[in-house]
């Protein structure tokens, strides 16, 4: 989608035809939250059925050619707060963030330099005094910018406040080492610093060229309180991730049901991260729902399993109707993974904002026996498994009662596939998202039939003449199957229009025909082609089509 606007246009076209509204706005919205209109629920409901029927009720078929067996649940967002302590999300889970005492904003500590060379208007500038990089300095040069375009685009720069005193530290440390000019990062922090001595080098803002305040780490997670005592020992926090509900329950689920290992476990729900900046529309959002499975198998099966998961995984995406050439694996670099994780490979999207490159849709990671481990650590409770069939398996192999003891116990490893339902409803809404000149609409929204919020537009031609009577009698006989839409008002051609742009796939027309020979209309969405058949016929050749 080379279009650079194409994100707005479906930004709009969600709030226009009840797909997504930004929350509270009435009140001005709420930076990171959103609203899932009418047809946005049936949209994410949709996505969320299919994966809960291909994960729990009809997951795939194993390597060796079986069934597996995964269970689904259904866990609460407010755990114990041991849990993060254990999880490491207590700890881990914070980006670390330095604040400009004089403006107020605020800048990732990683990303600071990286915004300073990217997107800071006053570095920008400073640097074309700087150009090209030769190590030697021009303080007429300098004390020329710092008067003029340093005092209106880097107001609180040390140099631009006090150019004297910046500058005499600068010659200070000139001198002091003739040999070795200082490189650029150097100079500049010299700059951005007023008394030097006193503070050590200052890293400026990027917006105003202030000081910047030391790193402090900025938490993810979202506190509050249970009970009625609110002080530091009745915190709680709002889960970043559903997955925990899944480890916290393992013993609960060996005990009571009947899997074995290998087995999964299945949950669908919310998740809360106050992210230091959401963006992208849905993309990332500070309450959203995530679909995550955590599979417990062997130790030395999880490589195997790992892959299985991968495999599965990307197929499960295609078959949403998303092109492959959108979607793509990208293995996280050994310094890039989370605290708990031995791999991870995520699929990728290629979302409008992010064309021609990728962005994160669902990770998959082999999280080995951390989590449970830590479990076992903080809650004193034992959560290893008694792998019975090794057992049986190893006495046959004859192996020494202590090695069949040592190697039938163990706390097994975990595969992950975790990825965001409102990020695949954003995935889903890009992907049908098409240009058409030649319909009244100018769009329409090409859904696989199994995932459009609405399968069915059923309209009587003219409001009048006996047609509303037989619409609506087909109506309520065809919705008992399909989510349908009886709508009589307005001209044919709006309402054909309304339905391309919700990406009904068919919509059925009853004219004055239908009148004499009981046939009706079938319009198909993507070609606009329509078929007359006979009223009786309509389940089945919906059936054949939905
Ligand atoms: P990112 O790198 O995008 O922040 P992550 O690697 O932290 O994501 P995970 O913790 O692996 O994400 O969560 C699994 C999935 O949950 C992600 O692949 C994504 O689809 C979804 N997700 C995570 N954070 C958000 C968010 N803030 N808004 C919407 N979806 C999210």
């Amino acid at each position: 989608m080379p279009d650079a606007n194409v994100m707005e246009k479906i930004v709009s076209l969600c709030k226009r035809r009840a797909f997504i509204y930004p929350a509270s706005e009435i009140y001005g919205g709420i930076n990171g939250f959103w609203d899932y209109g009418p047809l946005g629920v049936l949209l994410k409901n949709n996505i969320r059925d299919d994966w809960w029927r291909n994960m729990v009720e009809c997951p795939p078929i194993g390597p060796d050619g079986h069934p597996i067996d995964m269970v689904g649940i259904d866990t609460a967002i407010i755990q114990n707060p041991k849990t993060w302590v254990a999880s490491g999300h207590a700890a881990t889970f914070a980006d670390p963030m330095r604040k400009c005492p004089a403006c107020g904003n605020s800048f990732r500590a990683d990303q600071v330099w990286d915004i300073l060379a990217k997107q800071s208007r006053w570095f920008d500038s400073l640097l074309q005094e700087f150009t090209p990089f030769t190590g030697r300095i021009d303080t007429p040069r300098l004390l020329h910018w710092a008067q003029g375009k340093g005092k209106r685009l880097a107001p609180n720069l040390a140099l631009v406040r006090n150019p004297q005193v910046t500058l005499s530290w600068l010659a200070d440390r000139v001198n002091s080492y003739p040999d070795q000019s200082p490189t650029l990062p150097q100079l500049v922090e010299y700059l951005a610093t007023e008394q030097y001595a006193a503070t050590g080098p200052q890293t400026p803002c990027p917006e105003c060229g202030g000081p910047l305040g030391e790193a402090r780490p900025f938490k993810l997670m979202f506190e509050s309180y249970a009970g009625l005592v609110q002080d530091e020992d009745h915190k709680v926090y709002l889960r970043p991730e559903t997955a925990q509900g899944q480890f916290l329950n393992f013993k609960n689920i060996i005990d009571t049901t009947r899997v074995k290992i290998p087995f999964g476990v299945a949950q669908i729900g919310k998740s809360f991260r106050n992210e230091v900046t959401p963006r992208n529309f849905i993309f990332r959002s500070r309450e959203f729902e995530q679909m995550e499975m955590e599979w417990f198998c062997h130790p030395d099966e999880a490589a195997k399993w790992y892959e299985f998961w991968k495999a599965e995984r990307m197929k499960w995406w295609r078959g949403l109707g998303v092109a492959e050439a959108n979607l793509k694996f990208r293995d996280h670099e050994k310094d890039e993974l989370s605290h708990y994780s031995k791999m991870t490979v995520d699929i990728e999207y290629k979302y409008p904002f992010t064309a021609p490159d990728f962005g994160e849709l669902e990770g998959i990671a082999h999280r080995g026996c951390f989590d449970l481990t830590q479990h076992q650590t903080h809650s004193g409770q034992k959560l290893d498994y008694f792998d019975q069939e090794l057992q049986l398996k190893l006495k046959a192999e004859g192996k020494s009662e202590e090695e069949v003891k040592a190697r039938s116990r163990y706390v097994p490893n975990v595969i992950e596939p975790a990825s965001g339902l409102t990020r695949a409803v954003l995935v889903l809404l890009c992907e049908a998202y098409t240009e058409d000149a030649q319909r009244p609409s100018g769009l329409f929204l090409k859904f696989k039939p199994k995932f459009a919020p609405i399968k069915l537009g059923i309209f009587p031609l003219v409001n009048k003449d006996g047609m509303p009577e037989m619409a609506e009698k087909l109506y309520l006989d065809l919705r008992q199957k399909w989510t349908c839409e009886y709508d009589p008002k307005q001209a044919i051609g709006k309402r054909y229009a309304r339905m391309d742009e919700i990406g009904t796939p068919f919509c059925i027309c009853i004219d004055g025909q239908t009148l004499t020979d009981q046939t009706v209309t079938i319009r198909h969405r993507d070609t606009m082609q329509q078929d007359r058949i006979v009223m009786d016929r309509v389940p089945a050749y919906l059936s054949e089509r939905l």
